[in-house]
């Protein structure tokens, strides 16, 4: 089943595992999360770049720390974030 990585859409108001991000694993028609299960606190998905399988979330933050990211805003309140 594919897993997803959400993150705090406000890094300032989300607990410690959102503020990371965290994985869940849903099924296809699964409804995409909006809150954090932990704190309550709105979350988004994190769009993950397609052909990475196993090691997403590691990809994601190796990415992310080496400063390999964007964000951008896609509307209806949705943001994609990119590699
Ligand atoms: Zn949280």
């Amino acid at each position: 089943m594919p897993r997803y990585v959400y993150e705090a859409k406000d890094a300032s108001s989300g607990c410690a595992k959102c503020r990371a991000g965290f994985e869940v694993v849903q099924r296809l028609g699964d409804a995409r999360l909006a809150k954090c299960p932990d704190c309550g606190g709105p979350v988004f998905r994190v769009i993950q770049a397609p052909g990475l399988a196993h090691s997403a979330t590691d990809l994601h933050y190796r990415a992310k720390r080496a400063g390999f990211h964007a964000i951008k805003k896609t509307g209806g309140g949705e943001y994609e974030k990119m590699y």
